[in-house]
Parts: structure tokens; C-alpha cells; sequence
């Protein structure tokens, strides 16, 4: 059975029924009875916990299917890639027929079945998952009827025996769904991940396919842009390669090398939403989004300026140093960053916690960080500017530690000289400049300086001061609510995650914040690495899957990368490190 146990059965559907009854009419507390594990005839309900009210948060609820009884192809649940890809689209379907379908019995949220939606990518995630026989187990919530504070149990009775095993078994099993669309699904996941996997023996960084669509809807909807209104994605020929799929056999696109890419253009031309594929393909899509073959190495970090930020002990000399009244850069910290020194420990962060490309977009960063030009090299002598603008360093970068950047690049012609290949983004059409910009870049030579050209970058690694973390608030020993898409309220703290561009859903914010209540546990009785900390986390998800995180077996926790666990734990205002 895929998931955690089971506890010991209380009875079937029709004892639950009994029991359901027996309780009508009583105060809404009358409902904790019913918590344990019911035996359906092709399933198990487990009732995990029970809410309190009417108005609390609703009731936790897993449904567990045996292998064989979903009755799903081979296919959907042959090896990881393919499991993950089916779940997606179990929970997704799910998720959307319980929204649809599920009606108000009463006060407050009575009658409601809720599943956290996966959304457009795909990712292992605790609402639907499928062990490698082919067992399935969903956890959803439930509102229990109530009229004012009083328990509807016919109601309920409508709601567990009648309500929610129609989602169920329109939903999980494979009857409910075509054999094609399950395939479909399993296999882009599967293509997806392999796809991911070839990039690296080919020296490449990211592939963007032929036919993608790259567009979203708005700034705030992560759906593709209409077919009719996307210009599909095209190669150029010289940057063309051809990768062979287990599924779907040869596929032909945009090949990004490693080194220093730019993506150039005139605005509006499309730059930045190439990127932002880029900064997406770290992760599968589901089929229909217009990135199922867009993959980037799952180590790319987008980085940015977010001035006001906190900055906890963090090493930015190789980009910042000298500051006035000769502050330490070395152990940088302060509660609001500039955009240039903000930008600069998102770098040095990304690089401690591993990610071996940077993907930046000048529209979000910041321009004295970026570049210096000659005029102000005269103008502000070196001994008056503490900043070496990433244009000296990126080389650096890549050539003594193995870093590759990509960066869009409309305004300042000073990064042809550093560049390995440059794009220019035409009506959203990609071409190859290269050579236009190094005839460019020869011709008109810039007069700059080098800033500097001693010691590259080293990425330096922290340790995080004992109990530095604390989870609790008031009485509760774990406090993580997750208000919104981009803040996570962890303890007493609030962090406040927008400029975190890679972080996918509320669930991945759930987790983490699960994650930094784990490091908390661990952090009681000594200092820890950081880099250690997120080997720790992700180990232990590695053996136990998300559960590892929070026991409550809850259904609203996604994976997350340790990039963006780092970047959590990095914003956190009270941090301390050593
Ligand atoms: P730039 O960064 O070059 O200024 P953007 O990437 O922000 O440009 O794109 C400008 C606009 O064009 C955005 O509204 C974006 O959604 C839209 N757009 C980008 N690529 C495409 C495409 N391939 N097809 C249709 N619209 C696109
Ligand atoms: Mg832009």
C-alpha cells in the first residue's frame, strides 16, 4: 500500500453508517468517534483526525487502494517517473470532480470534500500517491455536517458512504478515466525526467523543445497561454540538437550549452519568458502545458535583487567589499540588503547550497551589480566603489568553479565579451548571434577596466547556531501555516518568500516549513552545516517520503528542491549562523 500504515480496522462502511446515526442529534464533539480505519468493499477510509467545529479546519480523510484494485495498466505505475506522472493526474482529476461535485449539507463547511490541487507540474506530492504494485492512497479532507454545533448524521452518512466513494471510484480507478489519457500521463513524466537526465552527457544546460509553449496566461496563472494566441517555440538551427525519449522517440530543440549564455532582444520581445521556462524546467509538466519537453538542470537557481531582505553571515567578498567605514563582507548580515548586496548573497547562498547554473534577468536585478560602464569607471574611482559588477566575475565563475549563468541581457552590450553564445529573441522567435556579437564586441571595445581579477568566488558554507530555528508559537510546538503563495509563517516568524521565483505551490511552502520545524528538532543539540542540514532533510525524505517531514499524514505537502529549502531558511529574519 503506497504511504504510510494502516491502523487496525474499526469495522466496514456499514458500522461507520451505524455509528453515523447513533451520534445525530449530538454536540458537534459527538464526531471524534468516528477516527480509525473503516473497511469499504473495494477500499479503506481511513478518518484521521476529526475537526473540532463546523468552522475549524476540516476532517482529514485517506482513501487506501490495494494493488489491483484501481485496476491501473502496468504502464501508469511502472518506475518512479511514471507513478508521479499518474498520480498528478489522479489528483488533479480528483481534486476538480470534488470541487464540482460535492454540496453544502449544512453549517460552515459541511458536506465539502477538498483535495490540494497539484497544479501544472508534476512532482511528488501527498495527495494521491501510487506504489510500485499499483496500490493507490488519496488523502483529502471532509467538512462532517452540522446544523449550528449539532451533528447531521444522516448527512453524514450521505457524505461518507454515498458522496465520497463516487469521487473516489470516478476518480482513483482506472474505470474513471481513459486508457490513453493514463498513459499519456505517465509516459510525459517518464519522457520528461529522461529528458532531464541527457542534458548533462551532452554538456548542456537546458533544452527548450520544438512546438513549446512558453507563455502563461498572467503574470499570476501558471496555464499556457490559448494555442491560438502562442508562438510555438523554434530552434535555431546552430543551437539545434536531437535527444531520443523512451516514449515519445526523437524530439528536436534548443540545445543551451554550458558556459555564459545571453539572451538579448528588443523588449517585449519575448527574453524574459524564455527564461522563466528555463526557471520552470527544474521541474516535469503536466501534458497540455506547453512545457512537457522544456527541462533545465534541477541545480538552476533564478537569482535576484530583493532589497530589504535579511542577510545572515553570509561571504559576498568576492563581489562587494570595501564598504564604507569598512564593514566585513566576509560574514555579511543585515536586516535590509541593498539590491546589490541582496543580489550578491543570493548568488554565494545558491552556490553553498550546490546549484551549478544561474539564471538572471536583468529586468530584476540590480544595475550597478550588473555592469559598470567605462565613463563611470572614470568617474568613481575603484577605491570609492565596493561593488565588482557580475560582468567581471561571471566568467570567473564558470571557468574556475564550473558554473554556468544564463542571463537576459537588453541594455548593456559590455557582457558581449564574456558570453559563449548569444541569443537574440526576434517576434519570439530565438536566433543565433554569436557571431554578430563577437564581430560587435571586436570592433567596438568597451575601455573598461576589469574590476579585479584576483581570487574567483569560492562558495563558502555556514553553520547554523544551535536552536537558531524555533518552530513554536504560544502553546503550539509546531507553528507553519502557509497564508498565501509566497509567505510562510513558521513560529513567530513571517517569511516572506516572493522573490523565491522557483518555489511552485503552497504545498512545496508547507513542506519546507515542516522541514525547518525537522532542522529545528535536529538543531536542539548542536550546530549544524547547512549544507549538511538540507542533506539531512532531503535524506530523509529520500527514505520516507514526505511523512518524514510531519506525521500527521496530511495531504497537502509537495516536494521541494533544497535550493529552494536554502532560500527559505535564508530569509528567515531571526537566522544565526556561526
Ligand atoms: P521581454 O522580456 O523581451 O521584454 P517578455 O518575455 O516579457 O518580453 O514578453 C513580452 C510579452 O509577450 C509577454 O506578455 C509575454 O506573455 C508575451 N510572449 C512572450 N513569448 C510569447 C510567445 N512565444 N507567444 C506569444 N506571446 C508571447
Ligand atoms: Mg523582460
Amino acid at each position: 500500500m503506497a504511504g504510510s500504515g494502516v491502523p487496525a480496522l474499526r469495522g466496514d462502511a456499514e458500522d461507520l453508517q451505524a455509528l453515523l446515526q447513533s451520534i445525530d442529534g449530538r454536540g458537534y464533539k459527538a464526531y471524534k468517534a468516528i477516527a480509525g480505519a473503516w473497511r469499504y468493499p473495494d477500499f479503506i477510509i481511513h478518518i484521521v483526525h476529526v475537526q473540532g467545529d463546523p468552522y475549524a479546519a476540516p476532517t482529514r480523510v485517506r482513501v487506501l487502494l490495494e494493488p489491483g484494485v484501481a485496476v491501473l495498466p502496468v504502464g501508469a505505475f511502472r518506475g518512479l517517473a511514471r507513478r508521479l506522472g499518474t498520480a498528478a493526474l489522479l489528483a488533479r482529476v480528483f481534486a476538480d470532480h470534488a470541487r464540482a461535485t460535492s454540496t453544502s449539507k449544512g453549517t460552515g463547511k459541511s458536506g465539502e470534500i477538498a483535495m490540494e490541487h497539484p497544479g501544472q507540474k508534476v512532482m511528488p506530492q501527498t495527495a494521491v500517491m501510487v506504489d510500485a504494485d499499483g496500490g493507490v492512497e488519496a488523502r483529502f479532507t471532509v467538512g462532517l455536517p452540522a446544523d449550528g454545533r449539532r451533528v447531521k448524521g444522516r448527512a453524514a452518512v450521505e457524505l461518507m458512504n454515498v458522496d465520497v466513494p463516487a469521487v473516489v471510484r470516478s476518480t482513483l480507478f482506472a474505470a474513471g478515466h481513459d486508457v490513453q489519457d493514463l498513459e499519456r500521463h505517465a509516459s510525459a513524466n517518464e519522457d520528461a525526467s529522461a529528458l532531464r537526465d541527457a542534458l548533462e552527457p551532452l554538456g548542456l544546460v537546458a533544452f527548450v523543445a520544438e512546438g513549446a509553449r512558453l507563455p502563461r496566461r498572467s503574470g499570476i496563472d501558471d496555464e499556457p497561454l490559448p494555442e491560438n494566441e502562442a508562438v510555438p517555440f523554434r530552434a535555431p538551427d546552430s543551437l539545434r540538437v536531437e535527444i531520443d525519449l523512451p516514449n515519445r522517440g526523437r524530439v528536436a530543440g534548443m540545445g543551451v550549452g554550458s558556459g555564459v549564455t545571453l539572451i538579448v532582444g528588443g523588449g517585449f520581445h519575448g527574453k524574459s519568458t524564455l527564461l522563466r521556462g528555463l526557471e520552470a524546467g527544474v521541474y516535469n509538466h503536466r501534458p497540455g502545458d506547453g512545457r512537457e519537453l522544456v527541462v533545465t538542470r534541477n541545480d538552476a537557481v533564478k537569482i535576484r535583487a530583493e532589497d530589504g531582505r535579511s542577510v545572515s553571515g553570509v561571504d559576498i567578498s568576492g563581489f562587494i567589499d570595501g564598504l564604507p567605514f569598512g564593514r566585513d563582507t566576509s560574514a555579511f548580515s543585515s536586516p535590509n540588503a541593498s539590491g546589490s548586496t541582496s543580489q550578491a548573497a543570493s548568488i554565494v547562498e545558491a552556490l553553498e547550497a550546490g546549484s551549478r547554473l544561474l539564471l538572471v534577468d536583468e529586468d530584476t536585478s540590480a544595475t550597478n551589480f550588473m555592469i559598470r560602464d567605462r565613463r563611470m569607471q572614470q568617474l568613481v574611482p575603484k577605491a570609492f566603489e565596493p561593488i565588482t559588477p557580475f560582468v567581471d566575475r561571471v566568467r570567473d565563475l564558470h571557468d574556475h568553479s564550473g558554473v554556468s549563468c544564463v542571463l537576459v541581457i537588453g541594455g548593456s552590450g559590455d557582457y558581449l565579451d564574456v558570453a559563449d553564445r548569444v541569443v537574440r529573441m526576434v517576434d519570439y522567435a530565438p536566433e543565433d548571434v554569436t557571431d554578430a556579437a563577437r564581430e560587435v564586441a571586436a570592433r567596438l571595445p568597451t575601455g573598461r577596466e576589469p574590476a579585479r581579477s584576483e581570487p574567483p568566488v569560492a562558495p563558502t558554507t555556514r553553520v547554523l547556531a544551535r536552536s537558531t530555528l524555533d518552530a513554536r508559537l504560544r502553546n503550539r510546538a509546531r507553528y507553519v501555516k502557509v497564508p498565501d503563495e509566497r509567505t510562510l509563517l513558521f513560529g513567530r516568524d513571517t517569511i516572506d518568500l516572493v522573490a523565491v521565483e522557483q518555489l511552485a505551490s503552497r504545498a512545496q511552502i508547507r513542506a519546507i516549513g515542516q522541514a525547518l520545524a525537522f532542522v529545528a528538532d535536529l538543531l536542539r543539540e548542536e550546530g549544524l552545516g547547512l549544507p549538511e542540514a538540507l542533506d539531512v532533510v532531503a535524506s530523509a525524505i529520500t527514505k520516507q517520503g514526505l511523512d518524514a517531514l510531519d506525521d500527521r499524514l496530511v495531504g497537502d505537502l509537495a516536494a521541494f528542491r533544497r535550493f529552494e529549502f536554502a532560500a527559505t531558511l535564508n530569509r528567515l529574519r531571526s537566522l544565526r549562523v556561526e
